[in-house]
């Protein structure tokens, strides 16, 4: 038996330190010089620098690796995100009806004891035109206020309200190779992978750098990003392209300052549609990201650019935008022989739901736990964090399709083509057909394979005015009044909430200060 001694992590992006780390923490939390987590980053090589949103797992995962919230903050210059605000989703600009919607992290309201309000909702329960989001949590109340998820007083990556963050993306990967190195000893060279040598079986034998020579290790953690450097290239695991599903492939993005010091910074992320994609406006500290991804058989580059700057108005004018490509889609298998993908170099989903860094800690989640002690002995953990992969980005795409092709949009061809049923994958057309008769329900959903949760699936297609009929089903439901009441109480208890819970702003300013 050949027990695992040193793991080499290639790449030092939000992929590689977070890897890194993880492992490091997690392989050798009895023993800290069990296994050897070494990193090698190119200084040659940039990083995409263009993740900045995530999803709640995050504070698990920075919690996790023993990561102090305010050092956090300060360093990746980081904020609360509480959800996503959708704008012109449903419907064009200038359209009679609504046309946003909000899609919160926390859960639904659910008293103990008490019913299940999607139903009643549904039934009509709820104050007239209220939408789903607004009915059943008060984040959205919340946001609306600028308040922030969480009081000065609780404990780290904890508060009332369901929360992830915002942050600068190469902020964030320097304050995660000081943690690292500072705390969880991973061993950090400078150099850039020039080639692969494999062995005689097909697994990775050395990787060869320009400036340092050979490197060796047991496992090899390819986070080279797009470039896939060791996984493609060198192991030859296949991309499986998923743009006939998800259009978006490139993204024209900037770094826009604020206009006054103290401008309110939403604690969401804002969603706005476009005629070929959409734009994603994020607030940090001291600037906004903003960014538009869109399909280039729908549109290009020029006159996305065009469309991006009238979003931005004057205060982009002197600003150079960054050019970005990508494609939807992933290697089915991200782990082959002693090679595992993580991050961009196993796959990417568009950035709707921001669920690249998420992926990321999945992955990373995932090759821990299912790590063999012996190193021979690597094929069936590979098989095993494969199909378990490739379940997740299957039923992400179909979370994500889901967006386009409710929308009720037909202004452009980007818009009719994502409501062609040949776009939308045959699990996500069964689910819709039954959602139609019943609403989304948690046995809807295998919980180990899913990332979003029934509620955010309730959120989404609610908001995007999805209509579930009910009423042949009425008499299943005779909580209406007791409903009733719940609803006007999630009213009152978010007036409270907002007195008790800071401005966003001032919360973070008041960290970075304390740090
Ligand atoms: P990179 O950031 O590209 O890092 C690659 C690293 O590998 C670099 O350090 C580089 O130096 C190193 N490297 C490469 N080749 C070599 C070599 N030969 N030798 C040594 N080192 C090498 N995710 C989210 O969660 N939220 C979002 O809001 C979000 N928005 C996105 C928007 C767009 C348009 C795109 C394209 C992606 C977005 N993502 C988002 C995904 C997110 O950017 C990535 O998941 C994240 O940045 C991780 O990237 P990475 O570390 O895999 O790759």
């Amino acid at each position: 038996m050949a027990r695992l001694k040193k793991i080499l992590v290639v790449g030092g992006g939000t992929a590689g330190w977070l890897a890194a780390c993880y492992l490091a923490k997690a392989v050798n939390a009895v023993d800290p010089a069990s296994v050897q987590v070494h990193l090698v980053e190119s200084s040659n090589i940039g990083l995409l620098g263009v993740g900045e949103a995530t999803f709640p797992s995050i504070r698990g995962t920075l919690s996790a690796i023993g990561l102090d919230e305010r050092r956090f903050l300060v360093g990746a210059t980081a904020t609360y995100k509480q959800g996503i605000h959708y704008r012109h989703w449903v419907r064009p600009p200038g359209s009679p009806g609504h046309s946003h919607f909000f899609h919160p992290f926390s859960q639904p309201s659910q008293r103990p004891g008490g019913p299940e309000l999607l139903p009643y909702w549904l039934l009509g329960a709820a104050p007239d035109g209220m939408s789903f989001a607004d009915a059943v949590t008060m984040q959205s109340a919340l946001v609306e206020r600028n308040r922030a998820p969480k009081r000065p007083t609780d404990p780290d990556y904890q508060g009332p309200m369901n929360h992830a963050f915002h942050f600068d993306a190469a902020c964030f990967a320097k304050v995660l190779a000081e943690h690292g190195q500072d705390a969880l000893g991973v061993k950090r060279h400078v150099a850039t992978v020039d080639r692969v040598e494999l062995d005689e079986h097909g697994a990775i034998d050395r990787v060869i750098t320009h400036e340092l020579g050979e490197l060796t290790a047991d496992l090899y953690v390819d986070c080279t990003g797009l470039r896939g450097s060791l996984i493609g290239s060198a192991m030859q695991s296949p991309f499986r392209s998923r743009r006939d599903v998800l259009f978006a492939d490139r993204a024209v993005a900037m770094q826009v300052p604020y206009e006054r010091p103290d401008t309110p910074i939403p604690s969401y992320t804002i969603s706005t549609a476009q005629e070929a994609g959409w734009i994603w406006d994020i607030g940090l500290q001291k600037r906004r990201g903003v960014g538009y991804v869109y399909s280039s058989r729908h549109t290009d580059d020029a006159r996305a650019e065009e469309v991006f700057r009238r979003y931005l108005g004057p205060a982009a004018d002197d600003l150079k935008a960054m050019h970005i490509k990508f494609e939807t889609g992933y290697r089915p298998e991200h782990w082959r022989r002693n090679c595992v993908a993580v991050g961009l170099a196993g796959g990417f989903v568009e950035p709707l739901e921001s669920t690249g860094i998420a992926l990321i800690e999945l992955a990373t989640y995932l090759l821990t736990h299912l790590l063999p002690g012996d190193t021979g002995d690597m094929e069936r953990a590979a098989r095993h964090f494969n199909e378990m992969m490739v379940a997740r980005y299957d039923r992400i795409i179909d979370f994500i399709k889901m967006h386009y092709c409710l929308s009720q949009r037909r202004d452009s061809k980007f818009w009719t083509d994502n409501a062609d049923p040949a776009s939308i994958p045959q699990t996500l057309q069964d689910k819709l057909a039954l959602w139609r008769h019943r609403p989304p329900h948690r046995l809807d959903f295998v919980s180990d394979l899913e990332m979003f949760l029934v509620s955010s699936w309730q959120y989404v297609l609610y908001g995007m005015e999805f209509k579930t009929d009910l009423e042949p089903m009425r008499s299943a439901y005779p909580h209406l009044e007791e409903a009733r009441q719940e609803f006007a109480m999630i009213r009152q208890v978010a007036d409270h909430a907002a007195h008790d819970l800071p401005n966003h702003r001032s919360l973070v300013e008041q960290f970075c200060r304390e740090y």
